[in-house]
């Protein structure tokens, strides 16, 4: 993830703002007379809180994400709700922007409180239910398979497998009982919203645009101040940052009021953003290609420690690293599709300049 400037950005998310830079909560903010934002605090995270939506109709309450899955983001979630009288039993459904665990934590515990179904894109549907994400070992497995076709040795492997340690959450995470497609048009008590699928963070983002006031529900994908991590998530083959830059001209594509994104604040000008994101990734396309020229031949693994991240390299912790070299295999990925690089042994691909 990657800092950009938000003064070109008209910040709508004022409270948001004020208490991030104070590096404190923000609280419950009703936005219109349906519809309140509840923050729901992330354990050791540095983006601090993903923001639940609570659309309300008369026969029940949707959520736009559910939030991380512990007892305190349980319990903020349910304060939250209590500040405009509301209880998990009356949630009816969850609309999930994406498969991570801070959007869709939670819904496990709604749907069992109240029988809410639960919604996401077929892909991180898929991605959800997958033996490989789900049971601890097969996932360790297939982690060690992608981290060796970055280029890690079998001792880099497994020293980061053993550093990510256990995930035990996932094997209890919420199945999707429905399935959103995109320009699926969703009607909700008292809402219709439009859902478009973005993919990039994920292969399943969805953005959720509601067409009566034209604001956008961005979840990762239209951050104010940070990049969404775009990975070529255990597939050398994928173009995660192809996809990721579609997705911004699609959402450029749409008049959107306002963005109300999963993280950090509430913003409008949704064009300027999308301008951001392209020069950040243009920018970083080219440090790449650049250093791919000066190695001659290389991989991802080698490659992420000589770029220019916002912290120093050394002090990222393991699961940064391979964020940040699944998002250098991304580059590189898109490097090749661009017909800039190309690819010699695929089993662990290294990447020469064209
Ligand atoms: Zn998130």
């Amino acid at each position: 993830m990657k800092r950009d400037s938000v003064a070109d950005l008209d910040v709508t998310g004022g409270q948001q703002r004020a208490a991030w830079q104070r590096r404190d909560a923000p609280p419950v903010e009703r936005l219109r007379t349906d519809l309140w934002s509840i923050p729901v605090p992330m354990p050791d995270n540095p983006l601090r809180y993903v923001l639940v939506y609570a659309l309300a109709g008369d026969s029940g309450l949707t959520l736009i994400d559910a939030g991380w899955d512990d007892d305190v983001a349980w319990t903020a979630l349910v304060d939250g709700l209590a500040t405009f009288g509301a209880t998990p039993e009356d949630v009816r459904g969850v609309l999930v922007t994406h498969m991570h665990i801070d959007h869709v934590g939670l819904a496990r515990r709604l749907h069992e409180t109240s029988g809410a179904w639960v919604a996401l894109h077929p892909a991180d549907a898929e991605g959800l239910a997958d033996p490989d994400y789900r049971i601890r070992e097969r996932a360790a497995k297939a982690d060690r398979r992608w981290f060796r076709s970055l280029g890690a040795s079998t001792e880099q492997a497994d020293a980061l497998i053993a550093a990510m340690g256990p995930h035990d959450t996932r094997s209890s995470q919420a199945l999707a009982d429905r399935l959103i497609e995109h320009k699926q048009s969703i009607r909700l008590p008292g809402w219709t919203v439009t859902a478009i699928h973005t993919p990039g963070h994920t292969p399943g983002h969805l953005c959720f645009y509601d067409e009566e006031s034209r604001a956008m529900f961005g979840g990762d994908h239209l951050l104010p101040r940070i990049t969404p991590n775009i990975s070529a998530y255990r597939d050398p083959e994928s173009d995660a940052l192809g996809d990721f830059l579609q997705s911004l001209d699609d959402v450029s594509q749409l008049e959107v009021s306002e963005v109300l994104p999963a993280h950090e604040w509430r913003y409008r000008k949704v064009a300027v953003r999308v301008e951001q994101l392209k020069k950040h990734h243009e920018a970083r396309l080219s440090e790449v290609l650049e250093a791919v020229r000066r190695h001659g031949s290389t991989v991802p693994w080698e490659l992420a420690a000589e770029l220019t991240w916002s912290r120093p390299w050394e002090s990222y912790d393991g699961l940064l690293q391979i964020a940040a070299i699944g998002e250098t295999a991304a580059h590189l990925g898109h490097l090749r599709r661009r017909g800039l690089v190309s690819v010699t042994d695929e089993s662990t691909p290294r990447y020469r300049a064209l």
